[in-house]
């Protein structure tokens, strides 16, 4: 089959369109025929190499796809060659203590489709049964595509760890990434009044289309327009994948008793702290990772009945997939860099 893929660590040079053996499926597994893939910033960090997590070289790329079932593995049931699919990108064991729990996302094995198994940049990938969805009839194979990841990650950030609710206010750092724009989607979905900040005007303008109450520039003043905006109080959830560049504003705009969510940190992840606004205003700092089955479940049944779509930035063709990193790689992208493999 035809595939993106690296066999050695570096920067996007590395990326080579060339041939790679067909996976077969092993019990529990489905192999999927890709229509179409997506990128996220997860693959540029699995490309320049993470310490401590070996990858097997060479290595295909990708978390997120969507395409036809066409062959399936010894003891899946209920899943047939032709089903139209997306699939949770998470990879767990199924025997462990959390996954026994339903907590997949904390599975002492957890992984990655793309970072700890070969992923969707390819003509086909095998996946995990217990992870197929039908894919959400409203969306195109690219909006599919676009959709897993970031719409789990941002969904058990928001809902399942953040409990965001109706009436509440949330601070969107640096609009414009796969994550934050999930994030701005599924929080007005719930009723909150979002805030986003990002560099970019452009950026701030297509958030306040796409239903963002305030777009505010990415300073070292944030905190303080949020608090401008709010009435002194500031926001009650504030979501940071930023990390360095972001955190202090993140603690400051908080309102008392606010949540701070992670999931990641861009930016670096040694951030100068205030420990004094933590204790003081009882903040509460949440980690988030993916997302559990459950999550999986519920996001894609909200994306289905409130027919949400996740923001397609830009469609390349899978040959062409070596520009499809560059473009993440220097950050012009507003929403998901989709790569375009069958059909
Ligand atoms: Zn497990």
């Amino acid at each position: 089959m035809k595939a993106l893929y690296f066999e050695e660590h570096g920067g996007t040079e590395r990326i080579v369109y060339g041939e790679r053996p067909l996976p077969e499926p092993g019990p529990g597994e489905v192999r999927v025929r890709l229509m179409a893939a997506a990128l996220n910033h997860l693959d540029l960090f699995v490309l320049g190499g993470l310490p401590g997590v070996p990858i097997g070289l060479p290595h295909i790329g990708g978390a997120d796809g969507a395409g036809v079932v066409d062959a399936v593995g010894p003891g899946v049931d209920g899943i047939a060659p032709g089903d139209e699919v997306i699939f949770d990108p998470g990879i767990s064991c199924g025997r462990c203590e959390f996954c026994a729990k339903g907590e997949q996302s904390l599975c002492v094995r957890y992984g990655i489709l793309g970072e700890h198994a070969d992923g969707t940049f390819a003509e086909a990938v095998v996946v995990q049964a217990a992870g197929i969805t039908p894919k959400p009839g409203h969306l195109s194979w690219e909006e599919a595509a676009a959709l897993p990841l970031t719409f789990l990650t941002a969904w058990r950030m928001l809902i399942a760890r953040g409990g965001l609710g109706p009436g509440e206010t949330v601070l969107i750092h640096g609009i414009g990434g796969g994550v934050s724009l999930a994030c701005l989607e599924l929080a007005t979905m719930a009723g909150a009044r979002v805030i986003v900040t990002s560099r970019s005007k452009d950026k701030l303008r297509r958030a306040l289309e796409l239903g963002a109450h305030d777009a505010i520039p990415a300073d070292d003043e944030v905190a303080r327009t949020v608090r401008k905006l709010t009435g002194k109080r500031g926001v009650d959830v504030v979501v940071d994948s930023v990390g360095e560049a972001t955190w202090m504003q993140s603690l400051k705009a908080a309102a008392k008793g606010g949540r701070i969510v992670t999931c990641g940190a861009t930016s670096g992840p040694n951030p100068a702290e205030e420990i004094r606004l933590v204790f003081w205003n009882q903040l509460s700092i949440i980690g988030s990772t993916m997302g559990s089955r459950e999550d999986w479940r519920r996001m894609v049944e909200a994306v289905r009945a409130k027919e949400l779509r996740p923001v397609v930035d830009s469609v390349i063709p899978l040959k062409e997939g070596r520009s499809a990193y560059e473009r993440l790689d220097r950050a012009e992208q507003f929403g998901k860099i989709v790569l375009r493999i069958g059909g």
